[in-house]
């Protein structure tokens, strides 16, 4: 299978001197439901926008479907569609004109982008709303015209950033139902956000990106499979000197008499209390931490921010 998209070395120094990326390496593969994770200011925008062209690199390569971005541009661009964050077509334009005159700017004919239009608004449900001028449409109509315009020119790969923000949730479901559909039927699609569980249920893959470096790139499967351990924060009665060592947990120390303990969840708390009874570790107190994706990606952006402070 190809790559839909290959970054290597990415960098991006803003004129302000703020280093919004700093050395990404990225391959996805064709077919994939891909999220890019991170919270805000983490440099999502930063590399869709150098992905798609709308912001120069610093540094590094980018190759989409094995076009490379600045060597093979226009063919590279052609294989794109993106969906911004902001809405930013013509307010005044009918609908259907500002998705056929989007096909223009690939040089497709006005019949083929009309036909294409007809059929993506009638995919997206806008159909009976062709003629509107788009400011007369909801947020939601809006956000599926986005959609639409990005389609007109068949892209391989459908880039959409943040597309949920302020859609409600009936709106939202029938979104993810027809990108869905188009990434069965062979369409790549990179989405970015900061809801996990969005990209929980739709993602195959993941990327999570803190302070402009990709911190963690696996399946969603195999971050979801973490969460089947749970992590006690257990205080001791004297200070712990050396950690007990076991094949049912995990012992880590947060101070001297603080200790972290992670182990399946189908594992009793009985073992760890036999084994630390058999260390002369006596427990004062314990506290369960709850064992939701939100606390893995932020005890993975905190990781990097001690491996930061440490540099
Ligand atoms: P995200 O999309 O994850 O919220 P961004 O890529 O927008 O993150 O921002 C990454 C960093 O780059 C932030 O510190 C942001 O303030 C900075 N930044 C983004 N755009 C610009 C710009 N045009 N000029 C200067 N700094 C920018």
């Amino acid at each position: 299978m190809s790559k839909a998209l290959s970054i290597s070395g990415l960098h991006k120094t803003y004129g302000n001197g703020v280093q919004a990326v700093k050395g990404i390496d990225l391959d996805i593969e064709e077919g994939d439901f891909f999220a890019l994770l991170g919270a805000n200011g983490a440099g999502k925008s930063t590399t869709i926008n150098i992905i798609c062209s709308l912001t120069n690199k610093s540094e590094g390569e980018i190759k989409i479907f094995d076009h490379d971005l600045v060597s093979d541009m226009e063919l590279a661009k052609a294989k794109i569609g993106l969906v911004p964050q902001e809405f930013n077509f013509n307010i005044f334009e009918p609908i259907r004109e500002i998705i056929i005159n989007q096909g223009g700017y690939y040089g497709i004919p006005r019949d083929v982008c009309t036909e294409r239009a007809n059929d993506l608004l009638k995919a997206l449900g806008l159909w009976d709303k062709r003629h509107e001028q788009a400011r007369n449409l909801s947020g939601g109509m809006k956000r599926r015209l986005m959609i639409a315009r990005a389609l007109v020119h068949n892209p391989r790969l459908l880039i959409l950033d943040e597309p949920t923000a302020g859609v409600d949730i009936e709106i939202r479901r029938s979104m993810w139902e027809f990108i869905k559909k188009i990434n069965a039927a062979g369409t790549t699609i990179i989405l970015t956000t900061h809801y996990l569980e969005e990209a929980e249920k739709l993602c195959r893959n993941i990327a999570i990106i803190d302070k402009g470096e990709i911190i963690e790139h696996t399946s969603m499967k195999e971050l979801l499979s973490r969460l089947d351990t749970e992590t006690i924060v257990m205080n001791t009665k004297d200070p712990v000197k050396k950690l007990p060592v076991s094949e049912d947990f995990v012992v880590s120390k947060v101070d001297e008499t603080t200790l972290e303990v992670t182990m399946h969840q189908s594992r009793s708390l009985n073992v760890i209390f036999h084994h630390f009874s058999k260390h002369n570790i006596r427990v004062s107190s314990i506290q369960n931490r709850s064992n939701r994706l939100e606390q893995l990606f932020m005890k993975l952006v905190d990781n990097n921010k001690n491996k930061g402070d440490t540099t």
